[in-house]
């Protein structure tokens, strides 16, 4: 069996879990590229063209493995089974409930039954698979939440990944663990709106479970050396929590905070949760308790009405903020978001051209950012991946160091001059 990734950490972490499903029942895996008699790909729905993508992949496979089984599941499956199924070549589409018994429906599939489509009504969605990455990167992605309750109106992840949903605590403990027990020094938590763990477990059971709750039991776990926090809606990353993490030994400096944008006026046609000025408070809480902290911020440009003086009311808003970079996304249209009614839109070529403006603030940022700590020394976990001869790893507030390869490096803390 092969996998193929699309989109996000925690597409990550369900292909590693799906992976280790199938090699218990006996499979092998493969490079992608190279022979197998199943492959999958977990596709999402946030990246452009995800068909294009997905035709193009399936094309590959039908060239180099015609007898092959395709399996395509992950966020784009569920929004668009009907789409995918169609694609030629594909066997089985497995949609948000059951990309987790992909093992039955392998059982129960042979080539050249007609194409299957597993889907349920997302409404109907709300079991918590957790999983985790293991072996494929140094670090470990580990699912610990699902799904979201907010309906930002350009998103379409709520459709896809359904109702807000979370492990419990002791679930997150033993699978950290179990990493631990495997070697891991460093978990990066993730999930789809993160900050929101536990919540609507409170509703249901009445436990006071909240992620500020679960940091401090992860504190407790021997044998770890770092966490990060993957990324949390400003609304929710409250003041105890920043507090914490400045006093923890092993919650990394390191905050990725979504804006979308520094207008309070576009903010509240998103259906974001907050204003640029709560934003600004808590980058300000960040920096006075941790000065060395890495903040990386969500920008989305073009909006629809987003104006010429709304843009630069962002620009100017993220350049007067100590953060540390920006991972900037063009506006693009997705079919059922509330998004699609607000007039006028912008034109795709001047999106554009605010996307290069903040990719051009990110990179100068981020040079100022490094700038500020150079000739400090900080730990650095080094990656397995080589790239050609050469291996990277990241300080404890996300500084991306490059060096050639040594493999006793591999999974070790080493104090770097930066
Ligand atoms: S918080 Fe908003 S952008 Fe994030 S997943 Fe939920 S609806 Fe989408």
């Amino acid at each position: 069996m092969a996998f193929h990734t699309l989109g996000c950490k925690l597409n990550y972490s369900e292909t590693s879990t799906l992976s280790r499903m199938l090699e218990k029942e006996g499979f092998e895996k493969r490079e992608f590229d190279e022979p197998a008699d199943v492959y999958v790909i977990n596709t999402c729905s946030v990246t452009e063209n995800a068909d294009k993508e997905c035709r193009h992949l399936v094309r590959r496979i039908q060239r180099q493995s015609p007898e092959s089984l395709v399996v395509i599941t992950g966020c784009y499956a569920q929004l668009k089974p009907r789409e995918i199924a169609s694609i030629p070549g594909v066997d089985l589409v497995l949609g948000a409930a059951e990309k987790f018994n992909i093992v039955q429906h392998l059982k129960e599939w042979s080539k050249g039954d007609p194409t299957k489509i597993c889907s349920c009504d997302i409404g109907e969605l709300s079991s918590f698979h957790a999983s985790f990455s293991l072996n494929d990167r140094t670090r470990t992605f580990l699912k610990v939440q699902d799904g979201c309750d907010y309906n930002c109106s350009f998103c379409t992840i709520p459709m896809a990944r359904g109702k807000s949903r979370s492990d419990t605590i002791a679930g997150v403990l033993r699978n950290v663990e179990e990493a631990v027990a495997a070697g891991v020094k460093e978990v990066v938590l993730t999930g789809v709106n993160l900050g929101d763990f536990g919540r609507s477990e409170v509703a249901l059971t009445g436990d006071e479970t909240n992620f500020f709750t679960l940091i401090r039991e992860l504190e407790q776990v021997e044998g770890i050396q770092r966490y990060r926090i993957s990324s949390i809606e400003p609304n929710l990353l409250s003041p105890e929590i920043i507090e914490w993490v400045a006093g923890s030994s092993k919650f990394m400096p390191h905050f990725h905070i979504p804006l979308q944008s520094g207008s309070n006026r576009i903010l509240a046609s998103m259906r974001r949760r907050y204003k640029r000025e709560l934003y600004a408070e808590r980058v300000q809480q960040i920096k006075a308790l941790m000065p060395h902290c890495a903040i990386g911020v969500d920008v989305i440009t073009g909006f629809p009405g987003e104006t010429g003086v709304e843009f630069r009311e962002t620009v100017d808003f993220l350049q007067g903020l100590e953060v540390s970079y920006l991972h900037v996304f063009t506006y693009s249209e997705r079919d059922h978001t509330k998004a699609l009614e607000i007039k006028p839109v912008v034109p795709i070529a001047t999106r554009q051209e605010r996307n290069k403006i903040l990719r051009n603030l990110s990179y100068m940022k981020m040079q100022y950012f490094t700038a500020q700590h150079q000739g400090q020394v900080r730990k650095v976990l080094f990656e397995k991946q080589a790239h050609d001869t050469l291996m990277e790893g990241y300080t404890d507030n996300y500084i991306k160091i490059t060096t050639p390869y040594r493999a006793e490096w591999v999974n070790q803390l080493v104090d770097w001059t930066i």
